[in-house]
């Protein structure tokens, strides 16, 4: 490709909107361009670095034995209603209807319709497993798209689906599943985690989301130091932490004036963190939830929700709080009355002796309360959130605090879709059962920008090989000069001949514009062919990641070198 033909326009100004460096670049090197709010071009240059990363998905799918498919992006409301989504999938759903007043959807996701194709199609045991997939746009009315193609409104996602037999089946494919991913982030050359999820509103349990290390993401996450580890904060499991054992000493209520936060009680009764009980309190549509937790940790909002089963939660009024009997700042476990509100206490909180918590009225606590003597929970359960030094709940060494973007998620659905839309097989005694499926997403723009974000520097992107949108690029250094133009034309023939993606800056500019597009749209590798190098019979090159030069002669297989360097990169 001639540089003078490529459709890249570059961008010296980037709009205020691209909050991200990732967006920005891919913005400003003419990779893609914004048609409608969340809804994106893909110039030249990106689609190729789509379809790279599309490929390396489809190679490491079919080596699983995953067959590819496409389904419509139109999907009729009647299959989410038999699954019970239509309703509950919510304002994220572009809905539409067709000139009979039918209603569709255009697809977010297709649960759906992959049951339904398969309880159609699929009878015996002899038909699992099977594992279907599709890379293909999808639609989702994000409430706020940003980012770029991080979180747009029409995104190009693989999704795979997987049917099996039973359980252990399941866990086959899944594992399959999750291999296949580590490659693909692998070849694409992300940093990224392995975590575990909460399955959220696709449902089922079990769930793994791959997370693209990012300061800019919007995830965050725990990992440990030492083993492989690593976890979703809101999912991230937390060891009880056993006190020395105590002689339970005698309640007693205290005066703690101006003492509003769990700092200032401490503080004035004299009393280390350890030994004081915080509370926080939320709304929901069973009512008040009270929750405590010791005075140094925090309360994990998602965990609240699990355990008292509820749909979500909300900070709770003052005027809910003196209606159960309390009142902010000085809530404590002891005397609620589970009529008016659940009283949900951290595991660890059930091991600690003689603490201080506050004693529902303004301006006192209790100390030397004693869990069992003094309080009944409605529940025990591990609300706190993981911080950054807590033990790695696998092996106790510190956990390290990160951010990431998910790129892609596994999930066991089990018979979440296949038992309400009758996706049934018989299996070797004839007796029919629930089909098990899972299903696994990849966001395939979300993902080049992942990437992108991952390998920049302040003149532009440093693509990995394997998904740049061209190997090299050969610079004539002056096109003035017909010698060495013609020479750097030869190479870039060459170039292409041994197979290599290559485009030429045929352009009639200085060399220092050239220099600095190159650099924007972050091509592996340069090679400049001026009138000096030739005088010497030298080529130069240079490595964009590391910034590397180094001269190569035009008498030895110069071509050769170069594909030994680009295996490399
Ligand atoms: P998120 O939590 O970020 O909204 P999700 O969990 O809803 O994503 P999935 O349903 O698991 O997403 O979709 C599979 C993959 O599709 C995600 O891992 C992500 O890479 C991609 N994806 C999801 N939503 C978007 C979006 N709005 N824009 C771009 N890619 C997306
Ligand atoms: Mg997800």
């Amino acid at each position: 490709m001639k540089v003078s033909q490529l459709y890249a326009p570059t961008l010296r100004e980037v709009p205020a909107e691209a909050e991200i460096i990732s967006h920005q670049m891919l913005m400003r090197a003419g990779f893609i361009r914004k048609t409608a709010g969340g809804m994106y071009t893909y110039l030249p240059l990106a689609q190729r670095v789509m379809k790279k990363i599309e490929n390396i998905v489809r190679e490491e799918m079919d080596a699983k034995g995953a067959q590819e498919i496409l389904m419509p992006i139109t999907q009729p409301a009647e299959l989410w209603q038999e699954s019970g989504r239509w309703g509950a999938y919510g304002a994220e759903m572009w809905r539409l209807k067709d000139r009979h007043g039918r209603e569709f959807c255009l697809g977010p996701t297709h649960e759906e319709v992959v049951t339904a194709l398969v309880r159609d199609e699929v009878r015996s045991y002899r038909q699992l497993p099977l594992m279907l997939y599709q890379i293909q746009n999808k639609y989702r009315d994000e409430r706020r798209p940003r980012f770029g193609l991080i979180r747009s409104r029409e995104f190009v996602m693989k999704d795979c689906y997987s049917f099996d037999r039973d359980e252990a089946g399941l866990d086959v494919s899944y594992n399959a599943m999750y291999d296949a991913y580590s490659r693909v982030f692998d070849r694409c050359g992300l940093n990224y985690r392995p975590v575990e999820a909460d399955s959220g509103a696709i449902g089922g349990s079990g769930s793994h989301e791959f997370m693209a290390l990012a300061e800019t993401g919007e995830a965050e996450l725990v990992y440990c130091t030492k083993c492989d580890y690593a976890a979703d904060v809101e999912k991230a499991e937390l060891h009880v932490i056993k006190a020395e054992p105590e002689v339970a000493l005698p309640k007693e209520e205290v005066s703690t004036p101006d003492c509003k936060t769990i700092e200032d009680v401490c503080k004035y009764l004299r009393l280390p963190v350890e030994k004081s009980v915080k509370a926080v309190a939320f709304h929901s549509e069973k009512g008040l939830i009270l929750c405590f937790v010791r005075g140094d940790h925090e309360v994990n909002e998602i965990k609240v929700v699990n355990t008292a089963g509820v749909l979500e939660v909300a900070m709770a009024e003052e005027a809910e709080l003196a209606a159960a009997g309390t009142a902010g700042g000085y809530m404590g476990p002891c005397g609620i009355d589970h009529k008016k509100a659940i009283v949900i206490v951290d595991s660890t909180v059930m091991e600690m002796h003689n603490f201080c918590c506050g004693a529902n009225k303004a301006g006192y606590h209790f100390v030397n309360v004693n869990p069992g003597r003094d309080f009944t929970p409605t529940y025990v359960a591990d609300i706190r959130l993981i911080q950054a030094g807590d033990p790695c709940p696998h092996c106790g060494a510190p956990v390290a605090h990160a951010r990431g973007t998910e790129v892609g998620q596994v999930f066991k659905l089990f018979t979440k879709y296949s038992a309400p839309m009758g996706a049934r097989f018989l299996d070797e005694e004839g007796k029919e059962k629930p089909i098990v499926m899972g299903c696994y997403g990849i966001g395939v723009g979300r993902t080049m920008q992942a990437v992108a974000e991952q390998y920049n520097d302040k003149d532009g992107m440093m693509w990995p090989r394997a998904v740049a949108p061209y190997e090299v690029i050969v610079l004539p250094m002056n096109t003035k000069d017909e010698k060495s133009t013609a020479k750097a034309f030869e190479i870039y023939d060459e170039l292409l001949k041994a197979g290599i993606e290559t485009v030429i800056d045929d352009r009639n500019e200085r060399a220092g514009v050239k220099f600095k597009d190159a650099d924007l749209i972050g091509y592996p590798l340069r090679v400049v062919c001026g009138p000096k190098g030739l005088e010497k019979n030298q080529l130069e090159i240079k490595i964009r990641r590391i910034g590397e030069v180094k001269m190569l002669s035009l008498e030895g297989d110069y071509i050769g070198e170069i594909k030994e360097i680009l295996a490399k990169l």
